[in-house]
Formats: C-alpha cells, sequence, structure tokens
C-alpha cells in the first residue's frame, strides 16, 4: 500500500497524487499545470504512470488545476470512472469544455503560426471537446458524508471543504489484507465564514493528512473591512460618475460578488447603478450555483427562505451574447462590470479596460490574485501605461485590491481545519510554494505535529504500521 506526490507537490498547480493498494492504481485528482516554466511542454509530457493502468479517478473539485487533465488522461488510455460530487461535476462540465474550446484555438494558431513562419508540422491540440465529453462520462457522483466502496479495499466519503461550490475533501479507507489504513486529501480548503457556501466540514481520525498550503505563510484581511471598503469605492464612484469593472473569475468569485451586490444593495445605493454580469461562463456556473441551494451555509439558506429566491439584483443584466458585451462600451457611466478573466489575461473585460482604463473617473477592483507577467499584474503594480490589444493605453483609472476575497483559507483557517480532525496524524503538505508550505509546515511543529513538504516522485509506504 502506497502514495506517491506527482503533481502539486512543492507548487500550486497540476493537482496529482496516486493510492496503490492490491495492484489498483487510484488517483487524486489530475489537474492542469498553468503558469510557472514551461506549463506547455509540462501538459504534454508522458504521465509518470500508464493511464490505462488507473483503476479510478476521485476529484476534489472543479478547479482546471485540479480536473484539466482528465480529458488528456481517457485520451491516453483511462476508461475508468471518475468519483466527484454533483455540483462538482455539473461545474467540471463547464470548465473542461472551455478548457477543450481554449486548447482547441490554441494549438490552431500555434499550427497556423508554424506553417507562416518555419513550415513546421502543426500541432495537435492537448486535447479536444471530444475527449472532454468523453471523461465526463465516466463521472459517477457521490454524496457528502455517504461512504462509498469505488473500488475493493477503497472506500471514499466526501466532506465539504467550502472553497468552491461541490468542492470535497477526500477521506479515504484502504484495506489490503490485514493493514488498514485512513488518509484524508485536503483538496482546497476555503475560508470559514464566507457567503453561499458553508465552513469546511470536520471528519473522523485518520492515520495520514495530505493537506493543501497555498496560503501558509498569510493571514487574509478582514472580510468586513473589505466589504466595507468595496462599498466606499462604489459611493465615490457613483459621485465621480465613471464606470466600475471589476476583473472577476467565472467560478466562485463571480457568483461571490453578486450575492454581496444583492445583499449590499441598498446600504451600497447600487439602485443609481446598471450590472452586468458579462461573461457566458460565469452565467453558466452561476445557473449551478443556484440550483444547488442545498450545499449553503445557514445565511444563505434564509435568504432563499425569506424571499422563496435567492437575493437578486433588480438591475442585473446577463451578456451572453458578443454584441451585447459590445454594448456595453456606449455608456460612459453608471455601468458595473463583472467579466473574466480574474486576471485580464483574456476574455471580456480586456474590451472593457481598453475603453475605460484612461479614465481618470473610473474604477478597476480586483478581487483576486495577480500573476506576475499578467495584464492584471501590470495594472495593479500601475504602470503608467499597459498593452491592449496592440495599443498603449494610459492608466489613469483608479486601481483597488480588495485583500478579504479568498476560495482559499489562510494559515489560521488550515490549522483550524487540521485541528478538527482528532489524533494529530502526521501532514504532508502539497498544493503551495516552497515558503508557503514550509510556513505551513513550521507551524505545524511548532503545535507537535509531524509535517513535512511533499516533493515530487516521493513515495510513502503506507503498509507499514503507523
Ligand atoms: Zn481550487
Amino acid at each position: 500500500m502506497q502514495l506517491e506526490f506527482y503533481g502539486a507537490a512543492g507548487e500550486v498547480t497540476g493537482s496529482c497524487h496516486i493510492v496503490v493498494l492490491g495492484g489498483r492504481r487510484l488517483l487524486l485528482d489530475c489537474g492542469l499545470i498553468q503558469g510557472g516554466d514551461l506549463p506547455f511542454e509540462r501538459n504534454r509530457a508522458p504521465f509518470p504512470f500508464d493511464a490505462g493502468q488507473i483503476d479510478a479517478v476521485v476529484l476534489s473539485h472543479a478547479h482546471i488545476d485540479h480536473c484539466g487533465r482528465l480529458p488528456l488522461l481517457w485520451k491516453r488510455g483511462f476508461r475508468g470512472p471518475v468519483y466527484a460530487t454533483p455540483a462538482c461535476r455539473d461545474l467540471a462540465r463547464i470548465l473542461l469544455a472551455d478548457s477543450a474550446t481554449m486548447q482547441e484555438r490554441d494549438a490552431e494558431r500555434e499550427s497556423r503560426r508554424r506553417r507562416r513562419h518555419d513550415g513546421k508540422h502543426p500541432i495537435e491540440p492537448l486535447y479536444t471537446l471530444d475527449d472532454a465529453r468523453e471523461v465526463l462520462g465516466q463521472f459517477r457522483t457521490v454524496r457528502y458524508g455517504e461512504p462509498r466502496e469505488i473500488l475493493p479495499g477503497v472506500e471514499v466519503t466526501f466532506r465539504d471543504a467550502g472553497h468552491i461550490l461541490g468542492s470535497t475533501s477526500v477521506w479515504l479507507r484502504l484495506q489490503e489484507a490485514a493493514v488498514e489504513r485512513r488518509i484524508v486529501f485536503s483538496g482546497d480548503i476555503g475560508q470559514y465564514d464566507t457567503p453561499i457556501l458553508r465552513d469546511p466540514e470536520p471528519g473522523p481520525a485518520a492515520d495520514l493528512v495530505l493537506m493543501e498550503s497555498t496560503y501558509g505563510d498569510r493571514l487574509h484581511r478582514d472580510r468586513a473591512a473589505t466589504l466595507e471598503e468595496l462599498g466606499g469605492i462604489l459611493r465615490d464612484a457613483s459621485r465621480d460618475r465613471g464606470n466600475v469593472l471589476i476583473p472577476a473569475f467565472a467560478v466562485g468569485r463571480s457568483q461571490e460578488l453578486l450575492y454581496e451586490l444583492a445583499t449590499h444593495y441598498d446600504e451600497w445605493r447600487l439602485g443609481d447603478w446598471q450590472v452586468f454580469l458579462d461573461s457566458p461562463m460565469a452565467i453558466e456556473a452561476s445557473a449551478v450555483y443556484w440550483k444547488h441551494t442545498e450545499l449553503f451555509d445557514e445565511e444563505a439558506r434564509q435568504w432563499r427562505a425569506s424571499l422563496r429566491n435567492l437575493p437578486t439584483l433588480p438591475n442585473l443584466r446577463l451578456c451572453r451574447t458578443a454584441e451585447e458585451s459590445m454594448a456595453i462600451n456606449r455608456i460612459s457611466n453608471g455601468a458595473i462590470v463583472i467579466a473574466g478573466s480574474g486576471m485580464c489575461t483574456g476574455g471580456r473585460i480586456v474590451h472593457h479596460l481598453k475603453h475605460n482604463l484612461d479614465r481618470p473617473e473610473c474604477d478597476v477592483v480586483f478581487t483576486g490574485f495577480q500573476a506576475q507577467g499578467t495584464l492584471g499584474r501590470a495594472i495593479v503594480e500601475r504602470r503608467e501605461y499597459v498593452r491592449i490589444h496592440g495599443a498603449r493605453v494610459k492608466v489613469q483609472a483608479r486601481v483597488h485590491t480588495l485583500g478579504g476575497f479568498s476560495a482559499h483559507g489562510d494559515r489560521q483557517d488550515l490549522m483550524r481545519w487540521y485541528g478538527a480532525i482528532p489524533g494529530r496524524p502526521p501532514v504532508w503538505l502539497v498544493h503551495g510554494e516552497s515558503g508557503a508550505a514550509q510556513a505551513l509546515r513550521d507551524a505545524l511543529r511548532v503545535e507537535g505535529v509531524e509535517a513535512e513538504v511533499a516533493q515530487p516522485g516521493v513515495t510513502i509506504d503506507l503498509g507499514a504500521a503507523p
């Protein structure tokens, strides 16, 4: 019986781990590598295992760095089941289709470039929409808290991780001959006390914990202060008669923002505004969120019970078509535009920035992390000029970064989640850059917990007595 770290060990992307027992192989996540060095080459490299020999996959949640290589796994021979919660499956359907479309488009563009420049062979997409559809057909849903035997000797129980809708921490009970081991894979852990989603759920004792460490070195800004700041920005913007642009990730952040705008509608005087959700993917993801109200926290449920609906924005417009999106450019003031991509690397937010960034009466509000090298980062760093669609645009709008929105828990949240597992089991830290992982390891060790940072390719023998 053994556990091998493969992806998201020593970094925050490409989550993938393997459990081997009784000659069977179980994959925990199969994520796409995003950003960093050589993501193109790394995603295309052979898996360090035979995809056809994987018996099943357990998926912690639908973010693409956790599920984005499932279609590739299918393409390379995997034919087993993929276990996920129903909401995770619904979101994965949207995100994998989008990822496949992007893979096809990128390959086409690269092939054209190769033909023009050096006559090289065209390249194949990493995977296609058909591959994504095939692997989505392999999904089997398991509800929270219901133990399920997924392979001989492997029982899985999902518990809410409070990160995005349908996200789980995975409790595994492994049995090989007389040896039984209980392992917990945290998945990505959310913040406590955030809107819509429930708090990360505690679970029973375990022998070993595999835990994320994204913000293991950080404490988030207080949520109430963050909301106060957003309210202030909107009130000032209303006075200055400009537009407000909010770049946001389609899944999770967009829904959270809509919810906060709706619950603070009067307080922030939002009746003076038109609010646009300008992202077909965010609109689809919102439909999944509003469909799974059984997964909401108490506050969101009470809203729903009292209004027989969720808090809604009477002035919200959903923009599905490109024409609807372009029409927003004719509005010079009074528009709040929520659009992707979250780091402004593409998507509709880019043309809104082109139209508003050089206007001092406008505001750009960032609610998420902006990676090095992205347009979002250049704006956050307040460069004098940025390049958009080949044009130089002067950054004159007011730029704000709100620190309290995060789908990931901070160090305190991670310690709280771990602290709820009885027996203080040893921990292997994954899904964190080395500084963050080491900081969390040290914090755990101070509490007397055995903690190590996982390295790719390292195998842990689970057969020995704990
Ligand atoms: Zn995630």
